[in-house]
């Protein structure tokens, strides 16, 4: 039997610890390894990619293919260029391939590339072998162990993952790495034709980063996000396996933190250091593996003399949440990421009349925010310039950064949504996607349907005050003065509603309130805008919409789009 010929395929994982995936191609014991990474024109063209989280993308890239040289000076993360449907069959010849080795991936979209190119390999006689690692449980499982049901709450999280048993324990990392065979490829690259590009706006115009096979030296090196035409990241957030692993040490190490770590409890306005383990993007990317980070936690905990914190608030809590949001996504596919068709999100009617004619079926009624007065809305949040201090430096701080805190979150989507301009959460998540660095399609879909009560939690009479909330956490208004700096010099009392000041003294401190801030300046000195709405006024409108829609009580899958109008099937 000749020996086989692996390829392993990065991309939901870009670690070498603990990668059940990266075991099962290593047991397979390879006369030669070859360890891609293929750039999909999907997430090139077609995914919300903003610069900072390119950039973590390749800081991850360079750092795995170093940590590959190191185990084997002949290997390194190979880049090819081509989409994996076109360029899979081409490689399995060239390089005499006979296992195609890869980390299952649940995303809608992941799933029907998989599916294409599992089919392709059986074509070209390739066999494949797939292993979960992305999460503490298999997200698949999860759902088979819940009814077939999606996971939508803790509770059938915990009992689901009661009937799987143990989470597994952690896997070491390879002492070393089977040569990489001949890599040339002898074949043309096959471009898409056309190309949605949502991105175009991040890139200078120059697409270089598509146009060779191995990249523009023929190296198949990481690009540069110049090579790439992007533009430069703001985030000081630096991503790869070795600056994770080394993140969760100096977690671990604070066993207090650790064990005694509840969610609720730490603060959204804390900045350098935040208040939470800021681990999202590592997961994201997969240069920290759940699991890891999990027992790492558990076993704190478990030997821990003082009263530790329980899931769901305490941190391995966090990532059965996470677990929730994948199951959900497994099970409900496409429809998951949108309102329609999706019969777990219920149907808000975000600027839409909000009464049902019972006779027609037909939502009719008055606006409850009419179209251009939500578009205004949405953009003046997008930008930072609701004139609302708390949600402004929240982001921008997202903007600048790609991250904020989860109650910082919370507090943006909930005012985006139910709790103050009433737009669609779908708007939100866009946004979210374009910038985070940790944007994990089933985790901002999820979170953001929490957050607009459409499925996952109901209360929405709670909403966040923009001002007494991040109050509580911080009086002074610290984090607004590093985030919107025209009103660094606000006292206190005027720092979450600086539109109360009298105007001497908004002159005398260097910054006006006035305008939509569309101008920063006004009459030689800074200005921030006026809030864009009442808030007590508008939530109670809030309130009420939602009150109807539950009344009416639509789902995404009851209803159908009929000449832009609504209708109950
Ligand atoms: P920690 O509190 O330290 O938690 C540890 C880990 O648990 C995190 O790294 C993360 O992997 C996981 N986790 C924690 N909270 C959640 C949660 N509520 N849902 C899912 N996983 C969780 N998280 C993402 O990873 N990607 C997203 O795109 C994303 N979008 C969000 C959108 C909205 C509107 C909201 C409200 C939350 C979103 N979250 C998302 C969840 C959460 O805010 C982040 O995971 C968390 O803030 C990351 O910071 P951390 O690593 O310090 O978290």
């Amino acid at each position: 039997m000749p020996k086989p010929r692996v390829i392993y395929w990065f991309r939901t994982d870009l670690r070498l610890h603990d990668s059940p995936a990266l075991k099962a191609a290593l047991d397979l014991k390879p006369e030669c390894l070859y360890p891609i990474w293929t750039w999909d024109p999907h997430y090139v063209y077609r995914a919300r990619v903003g610069p900072n989280r390119w950039q973590y993308l390749l800081d991850c890239q360079s750092d795995l293919s170093q940590s590959i040289t190191k185990l084997n000076p002949k290997s390194k993360l190979f880049l090819i260029r081509e989409a994996p449907q076109t360029l899979f069959p081409k490689l399995f010849k060239q390089w005499k391939i006979t296992h195609l080795v890869f980390e299952k991936d649940t995303d809608a979209y992941g799933r029907e590339r998989d599916q294409k190119v599992m089919a392709l390999a059986k074509e070209a006689g390739v066999e494949v072998v797939v292993r979960y690692g992305r999460t503490l449980y298999d997200p698949d499982e999860l759902v088979e162990h819940n009814n077939g049901k999606p996971t939508m709450s803790i509770n059938q999280v915990q009992a689901a993952g009661k009937k799987i048993g143990e989470i597994p324990r952690p896997i070491a990392a390879p002492k070393s790495l089977p040569d990489p065979g001949d890599t040339s490829l002898d074949f043309e690259q096959e471009v898409p034709e056309s190309k949605p590009d949502i991105n175009a706006k991040q890139r200078n115009g120059d697409e270089e980063s598509y146009t060779k096979l191995a990249g523009p030296n023929g190296d198949f090196a990481v690009p540069t996000m110049e090579e790439l035409g992007l533009k430069p990241a703001t985030t000081q957030h630096r991503g790869g396996e070795t600056i994770a692993l080394k993140m969760l040490d100096e977690i671990i190490a604070n066993e207090d933190y650790t064990a005694t770590f509840e969610k609720p409890k730490t603060a959204p306005t804390a900045f350098e250091p935040q208040a939470t383990t800021l681990l999202s993007p590592h997961m994201h990317f997969g240069s920290l593996s759940c699991r890891e980070f999990y027992w790492r936690c558990q076993d704190v905990v478990d030997k821990y003399k003082g009263h530790a914190s329980q899931p769901p608030t305490s941190l391995t809590g966090q990532l059965l949440f996470r677990d929730m949001y994948f199951g959900a996504q497994a099970s409900l596919g496409y429809a998951f990421g949108q309102t329609y068709g999706n019969s777990h999100c219920r149907f808000i009617p975000w600027h839409l009349p909000s009464k049902i004619d019972t006779s027609s079926g037909l939502i009719t009624g008055e606006y409850l925010v009419d179209n251009a007065q939500a578009e205004t809305y949405f953009q003046r949040w997008r930008e930072g310039r609701t004139g609302f201090p708390w949600i402004d430096a929240l982001m921008r701080q997202l903007k600048y950064e790609g991250w904020i805190h989860h109650l910082g979150r919370h507090a943006v989507a909930c005012f985006l949504t139910r709790g103050g301009c009433y737009v669609d959460w779908e708007r939100g998540a866009e946004v979210f996607e374009e910038w985070l660095i940790d944007h994990e399609a089933a985790c901002n879909i999820g979170n953001w349907q929490w957050l607009s009560c459409t499925a996952f939690y109901a209360q929405f009479y709670r909403c966040y005050s923009p001002i007494a909330f991040p109050q509580k956490w911080d009086k002074e208004g610290n984090f607004v003065r590093k985030f919107v700096p025209e009103l660094e010099k606000y006292p206190q009392k005027y720092i979450y509603e600086p539109w109360k000041a009298p105007i001497a003294d908004q002159k005398k401190w260097g910054c006006v309130v006035k305008g939509d801030g569309s101008e920063t300046e006004v009459d030689g000195k800074k200005a921030y805008p006026k809030p864009m709405f009442d808030f007590p006024t508008q939530r109670e409108v809030c309130i009420e919409g939602l009150k109807n829609a539950y009344r009416i009580g639509l789902y995404g899958n009851d209803s159908k789009v009929l000449d832009g109008t609504w209708r109950k099937l």
